[in-house]
């Protein structure tokens, strides 16, 4: 019996663990929107190690070194306080200090960043593939200030800090058969380096090891974007994915935010081809056609575009590059005006109206509660506390 007993609490307890990893370093691919074959790097603080893919040392370096990496013949050369070492498959720079930072500089066609830690370069698809092993709070704070830098308040950067870091442990897996956790785009969340503003850094401190967990006590996906147009959308509307804390809310919060309001404009003639040519669309239809150019979504969001059609709004809005999908048509002569609402996907946080809601005086965790349903912000220390 006492084994009986000990299975059932083993076989969820491993379940959950495996879901909920809290690692101490993350691994993400930096640059990864970018081609190049050739870059510069110069330490800005502590000492590296350069070894190669075997983990042979290959030399130490130190602040103000200098190193030029670029592929020739199909493998790495390494050009070091202008001496060359030539012939590597792989080169990893591994910091020994704490402290250890680099800056990438002259990498064609992209902009120079300073970056903490651990450096993992190889070849990709005939270009430089950059890896960049980070302690996780130092990656969080990374992302709060690409992703939310702007708002400079610190009881919305804590939020957004909590909300990144709950994030990336909920998609912690999502790139690991390229070996690395997360892209550092908006595919997973923006990461420009080392955070450089002190109030960012300790916030994030702050909230350290805290995170969403749902009702299960699994991490939520903790989504957001800049502008929800006035009402959040469920999570199944937009990625055919249903997540109980993820219905849409109503939001006041935002109208008078940045991104509250937009317009697009587009002639009558092209919306309708365009209509035509992605979706069979029956432009010969009248009726039909005056319900698509008179599309309205003033009395709440949709999902797709005029009834009786599979037309998802998401796929318009990706195609005409729309700020949101929450928007209604006028028509005026030959001229179509799209008037939207909102900017982003609209699931899960809307960071406009969340710092209306701090102005307000609501705290980082009453803002993350009012945009999931039925969470908790607990720190993970705790939660393990909690777990028989
Ligand atoms: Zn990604
Ligand atoms: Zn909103």
């Amino acid at each position: 019996m006492g084994v009986k007993i000990l299975l059932f609490l083993w076989v969820p307890l491993t379940l959950w663990a495996n879901r909920n990893i809290y690692p101490e370093n993350i691994k993400v691919r930096i640059y990864s929107a970018y081609h190049f074959r050739i870059f510069e790097m110069r330490i800005i603080d502590g000492t590296y190690q350069i070894t190669d893919g075997q983990h042979k040392p290959i030399r130490n370096i130190g602040k103000d070194d200098r190193c030029r990496i670029e592929i020739k013949n199909n493998s790495l050369s390494l050009n070091i306080n202008d001496r060359d070492y030539d012939d590597f498959k792989q080169l990893h720079f591994k910091a020994i200090d704490n402290n250890s930072a680099f800056r990438v500089i002259h990498a064609i066609n992209a902009p120079s960043r300073n970056y903490d830690d651990n450096l993992f370069i190889s070849i990709f698809r005939n270009g430089i593939r950059l890896i960049n092993t980070v302690d996780i709070d130092k990656y969080v704070a990374g992302v709060v200030q690409a992703e939310g830098g702007i708002m400079n308040n610190n009881e919305f950067f804590k939020m957004q800090a909590v909300a990144s870091r709950t994030y990336v442990l909920r998609n912690f897996q999502r790139h690991m058969r390229y070996g690395f956790n997360v892209c550092d785009t908006e595919h997973c969340q923006v990461f420009h380096g080392t955070a450089s503003k002190s109030d960012i850094v300790q916030m994030t401190e702050k909230t350290k090891t805290f995170v969403i967990i749902d009702s299960s006590l699994n991490f939520i996906t903790a989504p957001f974007h800049a502008n929800c147009g006035g009402h959040t959308v469920n999570s199944e509307d937009v990625w055919s994915v249903p997540a109980s804390y993820m219905k849409g809310v109503l939001d006041t919060f935002c109208f008078g935010g940045r991104h509250a309001f937009w317009e697009f404009k587009i002639s009558r003639e092209k919306f309708l081809n365009y209509l035509s040519e992605n979706f069979n669309f029956p432009v010969n239809d009248s009726l039909l056609v005056e319900k698509a150019l008179s599309f309205n979504q003033d009395d709440g969001r949709k999902i797709f575009f005029v009834d009786l059609t599979d037309i998802h709004l998401k796929k318009i809005r990706s195609d005409l590059n729309l700020k949101s999908t929450f928007f209604s048509i006028f028509a005026y002569d030959d001229m179509l005006i799209f008037r939207g609402r909102g900017f982003g996907h609209g699931v899960g946080i809307c960071q406009e109206g969340a710092m209306q809601m701090i102005n307000h005086g609501f705290t980082y965790d009453e803002v993350i509660k009012y945009y999931f349903r039925d969470v908790y912000v607990v720190s993970y220390k705790d939660l393990m506390k909690l777990l028989p």
